[in-house]
């Protein structure tokens, strides 16, 4: 058997990008598999949801929703840390960058690290890195709530903390007006769980409890189509629940009979698989996944930091 390749690193070919309107003056674009991202327009400015991996890579998405508005972006509103959603925030040009209080503190204790780690995942998304000018630093935080009204009769758009969950400081971005979620990477639709900063518990039950009782009729998720209507959209929440309590059972009943890490990862992926194995990044994640349950359920309580080298350490051990 020959070895699979380092995460996304063999992943090269262009994905198809498609730009949706869900409401009046709301857009998403999804991209096959690829990190979802938002717009919301208010009466006078747009609020962007999410930044991509490069300035270059932002551009080219402002290029498509110039397209429908010549607004200047006021807020640029981050769901999380993570470097291929932050990076390219300069390329917004945006008075307010909004993110959670948990997500300054972590892009200053693990942005650097995080960003090498990612690039090396994934160096497709990072389309001409020299274009990154360094670390993405918020500019207003929260801890709660922090609403945004959009003027005229546009209703307000609502950041919400719904709990730990894909990492310890994830928003989401409601309409509730429109009853549009933009749900950062709380929840996938047909697309894989990227757990390795995560709190799986957490995530599994509180959190993606108060992300189902906003009742949402549209939902763009991380990655994967947007889920339209509240079938698609409780399906989508389903299934990222499913994908959770699965690892957090197939890990759990591992370490109950003393087993090892890597007897885990093959429990995780023998059950996982038939469902979810054809799923974009699934193979890329498991390792990362079931390495951080593994911590989480042997009482370490926050995430270690991911370095390229501790990256390729694991893939070694899991995947190799
Ligand atoms: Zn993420």
């Amino acid at each position: 058997m020959t070895a699979k390749p380092f995460a996304s690193s063999a992943d090269l070919g262009e994905k198809q990008r498609t730009l949706e309107v869900l409401a009046e003056g709301v857009y998403a674009l999804t991209a096959d598999g690829d990190p979802n991202i938002g717009a919301i327009e208010g009466e006078d400015f747009v609020v962007a949801f999410e930044a991509l991996a490069t300035p270059v890579a932002a551009r080219e998405w402002l290029a498509m929703l110039r397209e429908y508005t010549d607004k200047p972006v006021r807020y640029l509103v981050l769901s999380h840390y993570h470097a291929v959603r932050v990076l390219g925030a300069s390329a917004f040009d945006a008075d307010v960058i909004v993110a959670h209080d948990r997500t300054r503190e972590l892009i200053a204790e693990r942005g650097r690290q995080d960003w090498e780690s990612e690039y090396g995942r994934m160096p497709r998304l990072f389309k001409e890195p020299a274009s990154i000018p360094g670390l993405t630093w918020p500019t207003a935080t929260f801890s709660d709530r922090f609403t945004i009204d959009l003027g005229g009769d546009r209703g307000d758009l609502e950041l919400r903390y719904c709990g730990r969950g894909h990492t310890e400081g994830d928003i989401v971005a409601w309409l509730p007006k429109q009853k549009v979620l933009f749900a950062g990477d709380l929840v996938e639709a047909q697309a894989a769980l990227y757990t390795g900063d995560a709190f799986h518990r957490d995530w599994a039950c509180g959190t993606l409890d108060a992300v189902a009782a906003l009742g949402a009729e549209a939902l763009v998720g991380g990655r994967g189509a947007v889920a339209r209507g509240r079938e698609a959209v409780d399906a989508a929440i389903a299934q990222t629940r499913d994908f959770l309590r699965v690892m957090i059972e197939q890990v759990g009943a591992v370490q109950e009979r003393g087993g090892t890490l890597k007897e885990a990862f093959e429990a995780v992926h023998t059950e996982l698989a038939p469902r979810y194995g054809r799923w974009p990044i699934f193979e890329h994640c498991l390792p990362f996944d079931v390495s951080r349950l593994w911590d989480e359920l042997s009482g370490v309580e926050r995430p270690r930091i991911w370095t390229a080298e501790r990256d390729r350490e694991v893939w070694a051990q899991l995947q190799g």
